[in-house]
């Protein structure tokens, strides 16, 4: 039964951090997910959602942001689009915009390589940061 209790564990952990991670679109840090399950599985440890972190986004459920800053962010959004970040709060946030339909040919065109992704980020000063007008 022990054993079967650990694998249910394992198993919800790794739910409960996707779920988390969908629930909000602020491209959060490892750090900001785990207190986030937390609140869900207070016995949790940092180490077990950092490696279900990598682990998932390994696999593609998840994604893990190519962005400035210091820290990792995660995405539980998958579909392809790009970011923006404050230059001022660090905040990440979602720009759907049509992604250049030409730009991968372009690259793959330029060298041996079969282009699977790119990655565009924009920077700028979000509304919270820009100084009332
Ligand atoms: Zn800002
Ligand atoms: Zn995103």
């Amino acid at each position: 039964m022990k054993e079967l209790d650990d694998n249910m564990r394992l198993t919800s952990q790794r739910q409960v951090i996707i779920e988390e991670l969908e629930k909000v679109k602020s491209h959060p840090t490892a750090n900001e997910i785990y207190d986030m399950v937390r609140k869900r599985l207070p016995r949790i440890g940092l180490g077990t959602v950092y490696r279900n972190l990598e682990l998932l986004a390994g696999k593609g459920i998840i994604k893990k942001l190519e962005v400035g800053g210091e820290q990792k962010r995660f995405d539980g959004d998958t579909s392809p689009h790009y970011h923006i970040r404050c230059v001022e709060c660090g905040r990440v946030e979602d720009i759907f915009i049509e992604r250049p339909k030409g730009l991968e040919k372009s690259a793959a065109s330029c060298c041996s390589y079969k282009i699977l992704d790119h990655h565009v980020q924009f920077s700028g000063i979000c509304s919270h940061c820009l100084p009332d007008a």
